[in-house]
């Protein structure tokens, strides 16, 4: 009775076993991933980040055995973040020849063959915990966004207020991604939503002859509160404010498309969406407006809360961290940092 029916289209007979393979449209692979390392110039020992199970701080003198572990899984790339000796109001450490991502960039490079991308910014190492210098912005009188001293929307009786200089901060910029290039590093990734900051990276690396060194924008970052963990991590909450009037506000997905136009302009090679799964949308659509290679960052906050729920026994860590990880190439993305990425590489 049932050969009755004539359903002509069954989504089903592709479903069957043998031929799943065949038809799959997306694929997720070690090549895929890239794996951030947190190297802390302060500590003689691994530290272990307790909201990011499974990862740790690691001295400048462990950072080679921490990016071989990494290669041992399959995945090839790495993503540097530094926490420097000392922190202050400039971030100058962040230049620094003998600072910590330059030491363990010369290192890596010179003993692994990972292919190394560093974080180029200053909120690691200002003591405020801001992505760049501060200037002084009064209320009303200055028509850039400001930051003011405490969390809370509702109180704005304090007088001068304070905003990081973007204009200061791409000339430290341009001194940070220099010297990452001369420690060897294969890829510059600047993270601090600065106004030309691609550009002025582009035009210091060229002018120092490091034309081959691509970069890798985080070209529509959010103000997110998926951040968190990430903080623990690479000890760079700000110490006041927010970071609002620099990243970009969660509700805008049109405005994702002029900053990304704006560093394809200034000569972005890979365009970044941060964080990913509360983005994917914007990952789908930069994929349709731009032919470059686009990347997903698959933020500290993604990965805690699955860790945390599997932990209570209620997901599944491995399928849940692969669905996600799966999705987000779906969206469109080529490549993805993840904190999941060793665990994932090493499930193939
Ligand atoms: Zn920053």
């Amino acid at each position: 009775m049932a050969n009755d029916r004539s359903l002509t289209h069954r989504p089903r007979r592709l479903r069957q076993d043998r031929i799943r393979g065949l038809v799959s449209e997306t694929s997720l692979e070690p090549s895929d991933l890239i794996a951030p390392i947190f190297v802390d110039a302060t500590t003689d020992e691994r530290v272990s980040i307790e909201s990011m199970p499974g990862h740790e701080r690691v001295p400048v003198a462990d950072a080679v055995d921490r990016v071989e572990e990494v290669l041992e899984t399959g995945v090839e790339a790495v993503m540097l973040f530094g926490i420097p000796t000392s922190k202050d109001p400039d971030g100058t450490r962040a230049w620094a020849d003998d600072g910590v991502v330059q030491e363990a960039t010369r290192q890596i490079t010179a003993e692994t063959d990972a292919y190394v991308l560093t974080d180029v910014c200053l909120c690691e190492y200002t003591d405020h915990g801001h992505c760049g210098p501060l200037e002084e912005a009064l209320r009303g009188s200055n028509a850039r966004a400001q930051e003011h001293d405490h969390d809370h929307d509702h109180d704005h009786d304090h007088g001068p207020t304070l905003t990081v200089d973007n204009d200061a901060t791409l000339e430290a910029l341009e001194k940070i991604a220099v010297s990452h290039a001369e420690a060897g590093a294969d890829m510059i990734a600047p993270s601090g939503m600065m106004d030309g900051m691609v550009g002025a990276i582009r035009g210091a690396l060229d002018r120092e002859g490091f034309e081959h060194v691509p970069i890798m924008s985080y070209a529509a970052k959010y103000e997110s509160a998926f951040y968190g963990p990430f903080r623990d991590a690479a000890d760079g909450a700000p110490s006041f404010g927010n970071r609002r009037h620099y990243q970009m506000d969660p509700a805008n997905a049109r405005e994702a498309i002029r900053e990304v136009e704006l560093d394809v302009e200034q000569g972005a090679d890979v365009l970044m969406v941060k964080p990913a799964l509360p983005y994917l949308d914007i990952v789908s659509s930069l994929r349709r407006e731009f032919d470059h290679p686009i990347a997903a960052y698959n933020v500290s906050g993604e990965y805690a809360m699955l860790h945390a729920a599997s932990e209570k026994g209620w997901l599944d860590l491995e399928a849940v961290a692969h669905e996600s990880l799966l999705s987000i190439k779906r969206a469109g993305a080529d490549l993805i940092l993840t904190y999941f990425a060793e665990e994932i590489a090493r499930s193939y």
